[in-house]
């Protein structure tokens, strides 16, 4: 077998949990490979509305009408406002099964 596809660990999404988890193998001297579905955010260049001003935003911070309507679920956060709706996952991107009331809400 190949060295080069071989490794001591495998992690899964590099969120919260999976990043910390990659750091602290990786310090313990693991060779460790994680895998990540999302995309490649930047640190500063993908943070696009972190300086603008609540009058600069073309809705004054408040998700469209026609967006809002498209996407119940994440609408319910507190969060998805214009500011930061880029970085929600949006509703009918990702269906899931709900067999009791649960809101789903992620980003990538
Ligand atoms: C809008 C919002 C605001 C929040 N604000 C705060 C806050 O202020 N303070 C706080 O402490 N917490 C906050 N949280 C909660 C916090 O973000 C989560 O608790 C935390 O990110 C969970 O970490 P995790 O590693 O379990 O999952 P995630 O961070 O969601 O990481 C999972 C990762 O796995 C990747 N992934 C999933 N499936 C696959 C696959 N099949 N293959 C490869 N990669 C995959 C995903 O793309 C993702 O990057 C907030 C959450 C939201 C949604």
């Amino acid at each position: 077998m190949s060295d080069k596809n071989t490794f001591d660990a495998i992690v899964i999404g590099s969120g919260m949990s999976g990043g910390w988890a990659a750091k602290e193998l990786c310090e313990q001297g693991l060779k460790t490979l994680v895998l990540e579905r999302g995309r490649d955010v930047v640190h500063l260049k993908d943070y696009p509305t972190t300086n603008m001003l609540p009058w600069e935003f073309k809705h004054r911070g408040q998700v469209p009408y026609a967006i809002a309507k498209d996407n119940p679920i994440i609408t319910k956060c507190y969060a998805f406002k214009e500011d930061a709706m880029h970085f929600f996952v949006k509703d009918k991107e990702h269906p899931y099964v709900q067999e009791k009331p649960f809101d789903w809400i992620r980003g990538y």
